[in-house]
């Protein structure tokens, strides 16, 4: 048993130096790319596992739609990038296999579809990977639900918490087993900044921090004294702590929830609330999510790769909506404005005012190429 406790301690040694270092690299600050000025931009496509390919091809054929004169000229380039699959992850034993690594690191943005990660195993997500390589440190999600006056914007920490160390924790089998949740005070700075910044430049005026402080005390003690810290420098905004749990369920009760405006949340209470949030505007399969650093951004979908679908046969029918926000979302970050808003504009017709073709993932709707035939069609009406 002492071997056990010995090696662990020697372990956590390790962590926490290796962990001190990057929060000193994060510490040092990153300058965000300004895509007004660039003269090309580079947008890599992965497809993924299950439903993700299916999806991920539908997204590039919209943005290669929207996007077709820049593609022509030169000033846009869509690339293919292969290897993010199971299969080859699972046989190299790496969560992104180093030439995809190499291949996504010299794209500016990234459309990816979801990627399917096994229970229990060493294979560590390709998404908590590709977040950690590419520093995309901030996981933002909006949520609509125009009837209820609910504009909901999430942004979660994306790079640390829970997530940092999880595939790394000890154990002593059979008898106990310890996971490690890392808060650095520089990761909980650029979140916290990040979400004010979007409050202040988007009209609002309230930030809701979600932890769980009253019981993780260290961590998310620290993530909520830092936010304030930033808060400070924003006296038009209201910063409130609310506890997670209160707020899973502030979140479903209508009497309250619309007053709600942004939030900021560490990495793990963030991946719960923002699903929830989703399944509130109408499902998994409806909302987009944007995974943002300095030096690059990966958007996707929120919900996973579906493999039920896949079983079934179903994977056609998938609904390609969510991945379809994922590119607005792209393209307003790539400052293609004027793309986003038709694609936005033309998603709130296909899904909320005319209905007139779906997809839902079951056969008797739509299929998923059928639905995007619908959406560019509606694109093209709104160009006359
Ligand atoms: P899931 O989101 O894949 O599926 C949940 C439910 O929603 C299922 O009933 C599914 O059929 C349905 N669904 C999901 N997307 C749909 C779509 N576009 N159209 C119609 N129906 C849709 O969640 P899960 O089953 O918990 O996860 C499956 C796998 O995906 C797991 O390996 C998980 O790790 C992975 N995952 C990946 C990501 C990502 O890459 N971003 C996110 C979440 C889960």
């Amino acid at each position: 048993m002492q071997g056990y406790i010995d090696s662990a301690v020697e372990k956590f040694r390790e962590l926490l130096t290796e962990q001190l270092a990057r929060s000193e690299r994060i510490a040092k600050g990153g300058k965000a790319k300004d895509f007004t000025k660039m003269g090309k931009i580079v947008i890599g496509v992965c497809g993924g596992d299950g439903i993700g390919p299916i999806i991920t091809r539908e997204g590039e054929r919209v943005l290669r739609y929207l996007l077709k004169d820049e593609i022509e000229k030169g000033s846009i380039e869509i690339r293919t990038i292969d290897g993010l699959t199971l299969e080859k992850r699972q046989e190299l034993g790496e969560a992104i296999p180093a030439d995809t690594l190499l291949a996504l690191k010299e794209c500016d943005v990234i459309l990816k579809g979801p990627t399917t990660t096994p229970h229990g195993g060493n294979l560590e997500s390709a998404n908590v990977a590709m977040r950690r390589e590419l520093d995309l440190y901030a996981n933002v999600r909006p949520v609509n639900v125009p009837e209820e006056n609910i504009d909901w914007i999430f942004y979660r920490e994306n790079s640390e918490g829970e997530y940092v160390l999880g595939s790394r924790g000890v154990e002593i089998p059979e008898k106990l087993a310890v996971d490690f949740k890392v808060t650095t005070d520089a990761g909980t700075r650029r979140i916290a900044r990040a979400a004010f910044e979007y409050a202040k430049n988007n009209g609002k005026t309230n930030v809701a921090i979600v932890t769980k402080a009253n019981i993780m005390k260290k961590t998310d003690g620290n993530f909520s004294k830092i936010c304030h810290e930033v808060a400070a420098e924003y006296p038009d905004i209201t910063a409130e702590d609310w506890y997670v749990d209160i707020m899973t369920a502030n979140l479903i009760n209508e009497a309250i929830r619309s007053k709600f405006q942004v939030f900021v949340l560490p990495n793990l209470y963030g991946d719960i609330i923002t699903d929830e949030a989703a399944q509130i505007q109408g499902g998994v399969g409806t909302a987009g999510s944007a995974n943002v650093g300095d030096a690059y951004a990966m958007f996707e979908a929120v919900h996973g790769s579906a493999p039920r679908l896949i079983e079934q046969g179903l994977g056609e029918y998938a609904n390609p909506s969510s991945i379809f926000k994922a590119a607005a979302m792209m393209l307003r970050h790539i400052a293609r404005t004027s793309a986003a808003e038709k694609l936005e504009k033309a998603l709130l017709i296909c899904t909320e005012t005319e209905k007139k073709v779906i997809a839902t993932g079951e056969a008797e709707n739509a299929t998923c190429a059928e639905f995007s035939d619908y959406v560019m069609e509606t694109i093209q009406k709104m160009d006359g």
